[in-house]
């Protein structure tokens, strides 16, 4: 196995560290405080009833491997992953995209009602598998998408709307949803066809480095590396998708901030060179995102909150009793 793989491999496994103190630390520091003249104390507003606020919080969902027994820092049961949806449905909230906070494009949330971001990161199989049935390949079920589709069926307006960051080099199936069961004996992972289903079906893609790299620990020139070959193996999937969100490893800036949502790497085999530019990135931690109507939003430092035992609906129910939640016009 490449040297670089089981570094990634170790890093992954001991992604809990660096990520649990910047969570702790920064989780509840900026949320926004109440927009005046809508200060009354309400309760949730129930879908559909409640006044604009185009400059409210925006909370930006991050997961990691859905499934097991039980949740941990890097692992939402799939009954949990299902009650994180209902409950955000409950709450009023659609699915949008990053890009579409980019655009200011609201138009999947009804007036009335709330944005919320789902964003999957690191690109493990227990997000998005196949299973072969009845001699066809299908999206498994119990898999994150799977259940994302399962739910749109029976929640109408909700839409396929969820950003994917994903690695294409990591290490125990975290490359572009690898390591699927056998198919016919063999094993096949389908991993560009994975990754070209979500583009092609309403999802967004976004890069988190080809192997998870913790960016502060390397020259500018790895960092560039480890980004463009990440927007490379995308556009091999999905020949010219333009990307524009990148979510940083761990949180953890590169030493030159800006080489993280814009820089080149030359290939030292074939000489050719390719440009990576992106307009949002994202935090690992730190509460409900600023509203792009925000005059201090700044796509390139978007808040998220980690899908940690019960933080995100601690988080909604504050947004919510506090009025603080976006609502859209
Ligand atoms: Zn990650």
């Amino acid at each position: 196995m490449d040297r670089r793989i089981l570094v990634a491999f170790s890093l992954l496994a001991a992604c809990a560290c660096g990520e649990s103190s910047a969570h702790s630390a920064r989780k509840d520091s900026t949320v926004a405080p109440p927009i005046s003249g809508n200060a009354s104390g309400e309760v949730a507003p129930t879908a559909g009833s409640a006044a604009p606020n185009l400059q409210g919080r925006i909370p930006v969902l991050e997961y990691h491997v859905i499934g097991g027994d039980k949740n941990a820092e890097y692992t939402r049961t799939v009954a949990s992953y299902r009650a994180d949806l209902e409950e955000a449905y409950k709450q009023g909230y659609r699915p949008i995209n990053i890009s579409q906070m980019l655009d200011k494009n609201f138009s999947d949330v009804p007036a009335g009602m709330a944005p919320v971001v789902f964003v999957f990161d690191d690109a493990s199989d227990s997000q998005f598998r196949y299973i072969e049935q009845n001699g066809k390949l299908v999206i498994d079920p119990t898999s994150a998408v799977g259940i994302w589709l399962d739910f749109a069926k029976t929640h109408p307006g909700w839409k396929n709307r969820a950003v994917f960051c994903m690695l294409n080099g990591g290490a125990a199936g975290h490359n572009f949803f690898g390591d699927s069961p056998k198919w016919n004996g063999q094993k096949k992972e389908w991993r560009f066809q994975k990754v070209k289903w979500l583009a092609d079906n309403g999802f967004e893609l976004c890069d988190h480095t080809l192997w998870h790299a913790m960016l502060n620990k390397y020259s500018d020139a790895v960092v560039q590396e480890q980004i463009a070959r990440n927007a490379m193996g995308i556009d091999s999937a999905v020949p010219g998708y333009k990307i524009r969100t990148m979510a940083l490893p761990y949180g953890i800036w590169p030493k030159n901030k800006q080489l993280a949502w814009q820089g080149s790497w030359t290939d030292p085999k074939t000489k050719q060179t390719h440009n990576y530019k992106f307009e949002a990135v994202l935090e690992v931690a730190g509460g409900p995102a600023r509203s792009p109507y925000d005059p201090a939003f700044n796509p390139k430092s978007i808040n998220r909150i980690q899908a940690v035992g019960d933080d995100i609906r601690r988080q909604l129910d504050k947004l919510a009793q506090s009025n603080t939640r976006f609502v859209a016009k």
